[in-house]
C-alpha cells in the first residue's frame, strides 16, 4: 500500500499551453522548463503535432504542401495524439509515470477551436473528449492576445490583404476558444491568463497557478 502511495505521489503533471500564434508559448514554455528543473523536476517539453509520421503529414498540410480537406485535418490530428499519448518509448503516459512533467504546445483544445470552427464541432469534439486514449491534462494555460497584438509580435512584412485575412480567421478561433473553456469547465482546468503584459509577469502568474 506504501508503495502504491509513493508512486502516486510520484506522477509527473501533464501541462498544456495554448494560444493563437505568436501568443508566447513557446517564450513561457522555455521559463516553465527552465523553473520546474531550477526544482529539481524532469520535464519532458514537447508539442504537436508530433515528429511521428502522422505529425509529418499534418506539417505537410498545415506549410501548404498537401490538401488535405479540415475532417482529413482532424483526423490526422487525433490519430497523431493518439501515438503522443500511447507511444511506448516517450509518450505522455509513460513519462508521467515515469514522474516526468510533461509541458505540452497545443492539444485538444486547439482542435476543438481550429478544425471545430470549420466543420461539426460535435465530431471533433467526441473524437478527442471520448477517446479512452487521450488523456485530460492537469492544467491548461490559455496565453489571451488580441489577433491584433499577436500579429504585432509574428508580422515580418506581410501584405495587408493577408494580414486582414489571417486576424479575422484569428478572431473567429479565439471566440471559439472561449466557448470550448466554456464547454469544458466542469471537467477541465483551464486557466486564461492575459498574455498582453511583460514576459515576466506572465511567467509569475503560472507559476503561481501550478503552486494551487
Ligand atoms: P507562440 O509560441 O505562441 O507563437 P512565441 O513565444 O514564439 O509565441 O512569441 C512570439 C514573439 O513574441 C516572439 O518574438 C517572442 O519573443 C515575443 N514575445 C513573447 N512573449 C512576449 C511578451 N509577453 N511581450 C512581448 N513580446 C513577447
Ligand atoms: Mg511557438
Amino acid at each position: 500500500m506504501e508503495e502504491k502511495n509513493t508512486a502516486c505521489a510520484k506522477r509527473g503533471r501533464f501541462i498544456v499551453f495554448e494560444g493563437i500564434d505568436g501568443a508566447g508559448k513557446t517564450t513561457q514554455i522555455e521559463l516553465l522548463e527552465r523553473a520546474l528543473r531550477a526544482e529539481g523536476r524532469r520535464v519532458w517539453r514537447t508539442a504537436e503535432p508530433t515528429e511521428s509520421v502522422s505529425g509529418g503529414l499534418l506539417r505537410d498540410a498545415l506549410g501548404g504542401v498537401t490538401k488535405r480537406t479540415a475532417c482529413e485535418m482532424a483526423a490526422l490530428f487525433v490519430l497523431d495524439r493518439i501515438f503522443h499519448n500511447v507511444n511506448p518509448v516517450s509518450g505522455i503516459e509513460r513519462m508521467l509515470a515515469d514522474g516526468v512533467d510533461v509541458i505540452c504546445d497545443r492539444y485538444y483544445y486547439s482542435s476543438l477551436a481550429y478544425q471545430g470552427s470549420e466543420i461539426d464541432g460535435d465530431w471533433v469534439r467526441d473524437m478527442n473528449l471520448n477517446c479512452p486514449e487521450i488523456r485530460r491534462p492537469d492544467l491548461c494555460v490559455f496565453l489571451d492576445l488580441t489577433p491584433e497584438q499577436s500579429m504585432q509580435r509574428i508580422d515580418c512584412g506581410r501584405v495587408t490583404h493577408e494580414i486582414y485575412e489571417t486576424a479575422e480567421r484569428l478572431t473567429r478561433v479565439r471566440k471559439r476558444f472561449f466557448e470550448v473553456f466554456d464547454s469544458l469547465k466542469e471537467t477541465d482546468r483551464i486557466c486564461v491568463v492575459n498574455a498582453a503584459r511583460s514576459i515576466e509577469e506572465i511567467h509569475a502568474d503560472i507559476l503561481a497557478l501550478l503552486q494551487s
